[in-house]
């Protein structure tokens, strides 16, 4: 029997990876995408056949919008048939936003979606870019008996497989630009690809692919701190809010003062969600183990345990497109629905 090659989409949004420098000011701009292939003849050596489909305009990720997040996620759904796995390139600034996105809005995915970039451009002599995509292409090629081995949406970076939902961009000038503080690697990469496969989620059926793409976005972030004024009630009365997270210390703690607790309060009672992340990356949410959550919890936020910012925003923002039914938000929030988060350790 002949073996039919592994059929890869490629997708170029942007993003360090496939920049240039503008010759007049010395800042970087993306190049086009022919450019890129130029710079990567390597990709003809892959036992994969490969589409390459670049965005019109490219972005630098700082400039991420939910149109561009619902396009990326349109053109998996439309082509899913037709490969076997994708591969994203963006920007590293949002990658981790766009990860957790892509993870809520495809819903039954058994294919690999793995997103990748660099910190040096393709064109320099020290890019990461190289072998960021070469083995990101492998990964989402990778098959045993038939079935993808990652059937997820995923960050590859620098030697780590990361869940895309659990990543956060921790370094902004070393190669291992990414961290998954709460869950371990799916895969390690050194001479061999490791994978992780306890971790790694299983597919029990086949089920087709479903897209959701309203992602309501009346939503808020705020981050406590020491010294902090009452500004957060100018947050939470504001007109069409619907959910705010706020970032905690430590283990999910606030102040107890009567003006921060009083703000809390009135914006519950008047159906707004609050959900508490800790603003540690390496920290998970426990209410009710000191006093300053305990009341939050009375109160009725609820606990976002070891989700990232990222995940819980645009988790948030899935939910609110998905559900009419606020109750029915609020019961999802503590809960994993594409293993998001551990609600224990
Ligand atoms: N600003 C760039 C971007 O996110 C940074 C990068 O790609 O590393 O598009």
């Amino acid at each position: 029997m002949v073996k039919t090659p592994t059929s890869i989409l490629l997708i170029y949004t942007g993003g360090t990876i496939g920049m240039v420098q503008d010759p007049e000011n010395g800042s970087l701009m993306p190049m086009d995408f022919e450019n890129i292939l130029i710079q990567l003849p390597e990709l003809k050596r892959l036992d994969c056949c490969i589409t390459a489909l670049s965005f019109d305009p490219i972005i630098d990720s700082s400039n991420m919008t939910i149109d561009t997040w619902i396009k990326i996620s349109e053109l998996i759904y439309k082509n899913y048939n037709a490969f076997d796995g994708f591969v994203i390139l963006h920007g590293t600034d949002t990658m981790s936003f766009t990860a957790s996105a892509l993870s809520f809005m495809l819903d039954d995915l058994q294919k690999p979606v793995i997103l990748t970039g660099a910190q040096l451009p393709l064109g320099m002599l020290r890019t990461d870019g190289k072998e960021n995509i070469i083995t990101a292409i492998e990964i989402a090629s990778a098959k045993l008996k038939g079935k993808a081995i990652v059937p997820e949406v995923c960050i590859y970076f620098e030697n780590n497989l990361f869940r895309g939902n659990r990543t956060t961009k921790h370094y902004s000038e070393k190669f291992n630009a990414f961290k998954s503080h709460h869950y371990p690697a799916l895969a390690e990469i050194g001479v061999n690809i490791n994978y992780n496969t306890q971790f790694i989620h299983q597919i029990d059926e086949p089920l087709p692919l479903k897209l959701s793409t309203k992602m309501d976005n009346r939503i808020a972030l705020v981050k406590i701190f020491p010294g902090m004024k009452n500004f957060i009630n100018s947050v939470l009365e504001s007109k069409e809010l619907k959910a705010v997270i706020v970032e905690t210390y430590g283990t999910g703690n606030a102040p107890t003062h009567n003006w921060f607790l009083d703000s809390i309060d009135s914006a519950i009672k008047r159906g707004i969600i609050i959900v508490n992340v800790s603003q540690c990356p390496g920290g998970r949410v426990e209410m009710g183990k000191y006093e300053t959550s305990l009341d939050m919890l009375n109160k009725g936020v609820l606990n976002g345990y070891d989700i990232t910012t990222e995940a819980a925003l645009t988790k948030l923002m899935y939910l609110l497109g998905r559900y009419d039914d606020l109750e029915e938000v609020k019961y999802w929030i503590p809960r994993s629905i594409r293993g998001e988060l551990s609600m224990s350790c």
